[in-house]
């Protein structure tokens, strides 16, 4: 095994800028660089970010480039562009809301997100990484559009999909047929957007989110799994933000994750949280990469370098996180193979 180390890169746009951070990453021993491709950078910024690839590449670093928050249906602190243009392609909530998401079965939805997926690769980027995708959920808005329990989606082509599917109208409350069909929509939706990255030359790598089977938000992981073109199969379990014990959250996740990546012989990754690491815990980031590792993580990486210090996400100690993440990133690729 060769072991891989990342890092997620955001909230700078000034090459000369870029041209120490490339040496500060790697001087803390990263193999690759995330690169988050927000709506922004796509329509203002493209031929920045298209020079931020190469010179990672350049630099002899992996270059994944992330949808972050596109169309709000990945992870990501972004607004989308993409939703007021287009609010018939938006979900629309239990509440009758129009959410300031996506709807993945509207095809403007699908044509856009080829659009982003073109132009990433086009700029050199080696692998889409899908983080965390999600239909709308309320509880992770942070200007709190809608109430909790709130559920999407009832737009007009989710109504006629779910009667052609199950038959009936769509319930008000989380049943199981809902469940499935809302679990159907997203990955029928990555499916065709990864086999679109694949047939482009790109490696995919996916994140879902650590949550119970039975979470609203969860999908079912052996599907997207199984999708034709994943190379790459992860979760973020962030002991910190969740109040999770570290070696239990992290050891249950990467069991779960090794048994999906096994069977198919997925490369097994595994994210650990840089932002909002409470003062005097900044140690279990090294246990707990450790720990993924010797379970058989073969790609790890922290998100935000500095400790997330350039967002309200910040951990207490930026400095001596991002400290910790060199020494454990440089540790473990002694160990485990750097090649
Ligand atoms: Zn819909």
């Amino acid at each position: 095994m060769s072991l891989q180390t990342g890092v997620s890169y955001f909230a700078n746009g000034w090459p000369h800028h870029f041209e120490r951070d490339l040496d500060d990453i790697r001087a803390h021993h990263c193999t690759y660089i995330n690169h988050c491709f927000s709506e922004n950078e796509l329509v203002f910024a493209r031929r920045r970010t298209s020079r931020f690839f190469q010179m990672t590449r350049e630099a002899g670093l992996g270059c994944w480039a992330t949808p972050w928050a596109v169309m709000g249906l990945f992870g990501g602190e972004q607004f989308s562009a993409f939703v007021p243009r287009n609010p018939e392609a938006c979900q629309v909530l239990s509440t009758g809301q129009r959410a300031p998401a996506a709807c993945p079965t509207a095809l403007q939805t699908r044509q856009a997100m080829m659009y982003w997926i073109d132009a990433a690769i086009d700029m050199g980027a080696d692998t889409i990484f899908w983080d965390e995708p999600h239909l709308y959920i309320p509880d992770w808005d942070d200007l709190h559009f809608a109430p909790d329990d709130a559920l999407a989606c009832y737009c007009p082509r989710c109504q006629d999909l779910f009667h052609t599917r199950y038959g009936g109208s769509l319930p008000p409350l989380l049943t199981p047929e809902f469940r499935r069909f809302r679990a159907n929509i997203m990955v029928d939706f990555l499916a065709e957007m990864l086999a679109y990255a694949s047939r482009k030359g790109a490696q995919n790598a996916i994140t879902l989110l650590p949550v119970e089977e039975d979470a609203s938000e969860a999908l079912p992981w052996e599907d997207v799994a199984g999708l034709p073109g994943v190379n790459i199969f992860g979760t973020d379990p962030y002991w910190y933000l969740h109040a999770k014990d570290c070696r239990s959250y992290v050891s249950n996740q990467m069991r779960r994750t090794m048994q999906v990546c096994e069977l198919r012989g997925l490369t097994p990754h595994f994210w650990a949280q840089g932002f909002g690491i409470p003062a005097g815990r900044e140690a279990e980031l090294e246990t707990g990469f450790r720990l993924a590792v010797e379970l058989g993580a073969e790609s790890i990486a922290v998100w935000g370098m500095h400790g997330n210090a350039a967002w309200d996400a910040a951990s207490d100690n930026p400095e001596l996180v991002w400290k910790t993440v060199g020494r454990t990133f440089k540790a473990l690729r002694e160990q485990y193979g750097s090649s």
